[in-house]
């Protein structure tokens, strides 16, 4: 579901260049849950990006379900990410003028659905915030804009969901239920989980660790690898 090689990523602004991944390569079957570990800044974030297709490689390949990205335009992989692809980010990007319920509406919207409220709907009470759906972004609690921001992620019905930290900053009781229902979401639907993490326990849940050191996927064995703490 998703093959990446020899992929590299350079940022350049003015006349700095700054080298963040120098040569990853790995490939996940559909079904499978990673997660990606590796020191602050040793470039996860960077790496889901591209691998989700928000952002372009400098070198080397992305195929997602059978689509190279590489060459594709802003708007094409746009479509991939419509298709196929659910995202949540760190910083949860909610729009901050929708509410709950709308803001889980767009990809619904986007994808030329019917009964978008209902759905909706649905999906919010999935993740225990129906009675919180006219809310707007800025009266909700971390946790519960991480839990919105799932709920969009799913409206998606992604083949492949990337998330970035997606228990970071909750308190425990609602990083469980959020894990709970990435893990669900990979077991009923057979969604791909790709997620970055620095928590330990969270990352040996999953069936892959892919772990980043100076720009190189230092492991990907196709089997679970045990990881030390000052990895995370
Ligand atoms: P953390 O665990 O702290 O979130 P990370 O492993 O996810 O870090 P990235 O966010 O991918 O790391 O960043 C890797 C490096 O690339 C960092 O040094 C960061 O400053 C740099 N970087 C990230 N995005 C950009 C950008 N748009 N322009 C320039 N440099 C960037």
């Amino acid at each position: 579901i998703l093959d990446i090689q020899d992929l590299k990523k350079t940022y350049n602004s003015g006349d700095r260049h700054l080298t963040v991944l120098e040569g990853i390569n790995f490939s996940l079957q559909a079904g499978d849950t990673c997660s990606i570990v590796g020191p602050s800044g040793s470039g996860k974030t960077t790496l889901l990006g591209l691998c989700a297709g928000l952002d372009r490689a400098s070198s080397g390949s992305v195929i997602l379900n059978g689509v190279k990205l590489d060459n594709l335009s802003e708007d094409e992989r746009a479509q991939v990410r419509n298709q196929y692809v659910g995202f949540i980010f760190q910083n949860f990007q909610l729009i901050p003028t929708l509410t709950a319920m709308e803001n889980v509406m767009v990809p619904l919207e986007l994808r030329g659905e019917r009964n978008v409220q209902r759905q909706a709907m649905e999906l919010l009470g999935r993740v225990g915030l129906a009675e919180r759906h006219d809310h707007y972004p800025t009266q909700l609690s971390g946790g519960e804009q991480q839990r919105v921001s799932l709920a969009r992620a799913f409206s998606n019905r992604p083949t492949i969901l990337f998330a970035d930290e997606p228990t970071g900053n909750l308190d425990e009781e609602t990083g469980q239920r959020v894990e709970q229902l990435l893990f669900d979401l990979n077991r009923e639907s057979g969604t791909t989980l790709v997620l970055v993490t620095h928590d330990l326990d969270l990352a040996e849940k999953t069936q892959r660790i892919i772990r980043i050191k100076g720009g190189n996927a230092v492991s990907d064995t196709g089997a679970p690898v045990s990881v030390s703490r000052d990895e995370l």
